[in-house]
């Protein structure tokens, strides 16, 4: 089993061109006394839209590492995956997040269902677990989670099979779903993920609240403050009580960007003791546009094309993020406007400074979803981050550091 360190951070890099300054807020956290592992995460969908493979994003993360000669860990996830998306990843990724949110209320056999209601009522009545479990949990719980918990063991058994040295990273995620699971639920699934047999180091739960892509969280921070401590401890007791590995710890999916709810976080980590992986993606690849805006000439004017068309495909590039957007097309600045923009002007807009009058989350949103269009720049694209190669790295680590690791790991 591939075990990282109590803190992780999914660092997802789209176009693989800003590890290296990806790294350097690494490696600056690590100055501070910090040790937090790296995972460079990238969904089938993110590849595919790109046009990269695994082995891409292994080769990225290879030559990163090489190139700084940073001493911490890190991995290669294959980020989102099931049976039907996992093969191509297996030779080159020793991280998999095993997506299991489209299987949740799935009917599976009467008989199996039955039995595992039966296993299960253990937990009613356990007082190590910090939450209670009523019969009437289990019995819903089951019908709900079952199949999941089933494919998790699946696909897992697949991952095993193909990679028989078993040094990889499993994570389980549920997060790309409607309704979220409370504590009890999380209990439940761990139970049955322990009986699985699966290792499942990292847990990715829908959590209240929304987590929209590249901004900050929507909802009660308090009421998400309590569901998250209570999420934690159930981590802590199923490492204990059911024998799941003892590095088990909480994964918080379109983590980047939620400076609302970083102090809660980081308060329960020093309260608890417990670990944390944080996955980020869009993050990195909007500090790419905020670099080629800040650099001027033909930086800003290709940050400019790039909004221009994205605003012209508002619905296409938005369609497969329906469900963790929310963009007001009246808000947002006609490309007319933005062709006249500064520098200052794109990089205010766009930058997360929440405090910061001129920030506008729709733009922003708006560009998370439209790096498709950079992506069908190719290499027109490619040559612009290396021709803003310094005001580009200096972006991403600044973003990663100071608004993130600094957040969440340091007082
Ligand atoms: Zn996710």
């Amino acid at each position: 089993m591939k075990v990282l360190s109590r803190f992780s951070v999914g660092t997802g890099d789209r176009f693989g061109r800003e590890g290296i300054a990806q790294i350097e807020a690494f490696r600056m956290l690590a100055e501070k006394g910090v040790d937090a592992s790296i995972v460079w995460n990238k969904s089938n969908r993110e590849h595919i839209i790109i046009g990269t493979g695994p082995a891409d994003q292994r080769k990225s993360a290879d030559e990163a590492i090489a190139a700084t000669g940073f001493k911490g860990m890190y991995a290669v996830d294959a980020d989102h995956i099931g049976l039907a998306t996992v093969d191509r990843f297996l030779p080159y990724c020793d991280f998999f997040t095993i997506d299991v949110a489209d299987f949740i209320g799935k009917p599976t056999e009467p008989e199996k269902m039955e039995a595992f209601a039966a296993k299960q009522r253990r937990l009613c009545g356990d007082t190590r677990c910090p939450v209670s479990i009523a019969e009437a949990d289990i019995a819903a719980g089951s019908w709900k989670y079952l199949y999941a918990i089933q494919e998790a063991a699946n696909v897992y058994r697949k991952i095993l099979a193909g990679k028989p040295d078993g040094n990889f990273h499993i994570e389980v995620s549920l997060d790309e779903t409607d309704v979220p699971q409370s504590p009890a639920e999380l209990a439940l699934i761990l139970a049955g993920l322990a009986d699985e047999g699966v290792p499942v180091q990292t847990i990715a739960p829908k959590f209240s609240g929304r987590f929209n892509k590249g901004v900050d969280y929507v909802g009660d921070t308090a009421a998400f403050a309590r569901e998250f401590e209570q999420d934690v401890r159930v981590t802590q007791w199923a490492a204990q009580a059911l024998g799941l590995p003892a590095s088990l710890k909480l994964s918080v999916h379109s983590g980047s960007d939620k400076f609302s709810i970083y102090p809660a976080i980081r308060r329960t980590i020093q309260k608890t003791g417990c670990g944390l992986h944080l996955k980020t993606a869009g993050t990195t690849w909007l500090e790419e546009l905020v670099g080629l805006a800040e650099a001027g000439g033909e930086g800003l004017e290709m940050a400019k094309l790039i909004y221009r068309r994205a605003y012209a495909r508002y619905e296409e590039l938005a369609a497969p993020y329906a469900a963790v957007i929310d963009i007001g097309m009246s808000r947002l600045p006609v490309p007319k406007i933005v062709d006249g923009w500064s520098s200052e002007a794109y990089t205010a807009a766009l930058r997360h400074v929440p405090s910061n009058k001129a920030f506008n989350p729709d733009f922003r949103q708006l560009l998370h979803v439209g790096y498709k269009v950079a992506a069908e720049l190719g290499q027109d694209y490619l040559n612009a981050l290396e021709a803003h190669r310094a005001s580009i790295s200096r972006n991403v680590t600044e973003n990663l550091y100071a608004r993130h690791l600094c957040a969440l790991f340091l007082d």
